[in-house]
């Protein structure tokens, strides 16, 4: 029996300059940036995970829960998750410390699923889909140019590309908003989903007049309107404008959730794989949405690992309501300029028609490109 027990805990920094930076409601990118993380078995076998968020530190809160990983048997990962939580638990909860936690889990189970050769989606008890509907997330501002043409032409080129529903990002103040979010509505048509996002740039106040007055583009969802901290300002613009509300990417654990999904403040759950605590986490976070009759969209932003990763939970998704033709998740595609996405593959995930196939190999389903890795290493810092 090949030993599963843990030999080393390798992270993998990733960086690529863009050409053309964008900005969200709060923040500038310049770059993409993503902490890859390697779990390597006495055997040999290497299980891939990734870690949402500041790639530095992820990399070193891993670096510093990796001493209590190596010898223990890969196998055991929920015990092993519970043990580094409550290690870390005094100082973590939420946040690095659960990002970080989250690629360790996720490279724990591509290592079962390698052991097992069985798909992670087989072993979290069997897929409902093999291919989820994926929307286009995109739609940031840029340094220049006219708002509502640029992004006219970038959403209408995602729905030329196939998909069926389409994300933009808001939060620059309620009448330019607005402006460019009538715009992209005249570009798509009325047969295409369209979502706003405004990374919690908007108070509630502020969240409510947008809300209402976009309400006539015929939203699917408004995401993180305010601050995630503002839970009474979530539910204010739940109950003071039409738009169904959304959230949750900056939430980690069952606990985060917990108060989020039992007072009802929003409509539907973003857990992200990548950021929650990892798969298994995510599941539960799924099992919370259900009980309180919420809807659920992970969140998705990183590399081909995070997007496997995400599709492996997409597929175990369990038809809420239950029905003859059920309402099927999405798959958040990310397609704002990013190697990683497809360089880090060796077969990429990709959409074809707006869907995208659920990865059916061992573990997460995919393989890494080792040469990728070292052509993007991030510069030591
Ligand atoms: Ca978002």
């Amino acid at each position: 029996m090949a030993s599963t027990r843990i030999a080393e805990i390798r992270t993998h920094l990733l960086e690529h300059r863009l050409e053309a930076p964008f900005e969200s409601a709060f923040s500038r990118f310049d770059s993409r940036a993503h902490c890859l993380v390697e779990v390597v078995t006495e055997d040999g076998t290497s299980g891939w995970g990734e870690c949402l968020g500041p790639m530095r530190l992820n990399a070193a809160v891993v670096a510093a829960m990796a001493p209590l990983l190596v010898g223990r048997d890969a196998l055991d990962h929920e015990r092993l998750w519970l043990h580094l939580y409550s290690q870390f638990r005094d100082q973590g909860q939420r946040g690095l410390v659960v990002t970080a936690l989250s690629g360790l889990e996720i490279a724990l189970w591509d290592l079962k699923g390698r052991h097992f050769g069985a798909p992670v989606h087989r072993l979290l008890g069997g897929a409902f889909r093999s291919q989820v509907p994926a929307y286009a997330t995109g739609g940031f501002r840029r340094a220049s140019g006219d708002r509502p043409t640029y992004l006219a032409e970038e959403t209408a080129g995602y729905v030329r590309e196939g998909f069926g529903a389409v994300k933009i990002k808001i939060g620059y103040g309620v009448a330019e908003d607005l402006a460019a979010i009538r715009a992209v509505r005249e570009a798509i048509g009325p047969g295409t989903g369209l979502m706003i996002d405004a990374n919690h740039g908007y108070d509630a106040l502020e969240a409510i007049a947008l809300g209402r007055a976009a309400a006539a583009c015929d939203i699917a969802w408004f995401e993180e309107p305010v601050v995630p901290e503002d839970l009474e300002g979530y539910r204010a613009v739940k109950a003071g404008q039409p738009i169904p509300v959304a959230g949750g990417e900056t939430w980690f654990t069952r606990w985060g959730f917990r108060d989020a999904v039992a007072g009802r403040v929003l409509d539907i759950l973003q857990p992200d794989v990548c950021a929650v605590g990892g798969l298994s986490e995510a599941c539960r976070i799924a099992t919370l949405a259900e009980t309180f009759g919420l809807r659920l969209v992970p969140h998705v932003w990183g590399t081909g690992v995070a997007l496997a990763a995400a599709l492996q939970f997409l597929a175990v998704l369990p038809d809420s309501p239950p029905r003859h033709q059920p309402r099927q998740p999405l798959l958040e595609f990310d397609r704002t300029d990013n190697p990683f996405r497809q360089a880090v593959l060796t077969v990429p995930i990709e959409q074809r028609d707006g869907l995208v196939a659920v990865p059916d190999g061992p573990g997460l389903g995919i393989e890494i490109d080792r040469a990728a890795l070292a052509r993007y290493r991030a510069p030591e810092g």
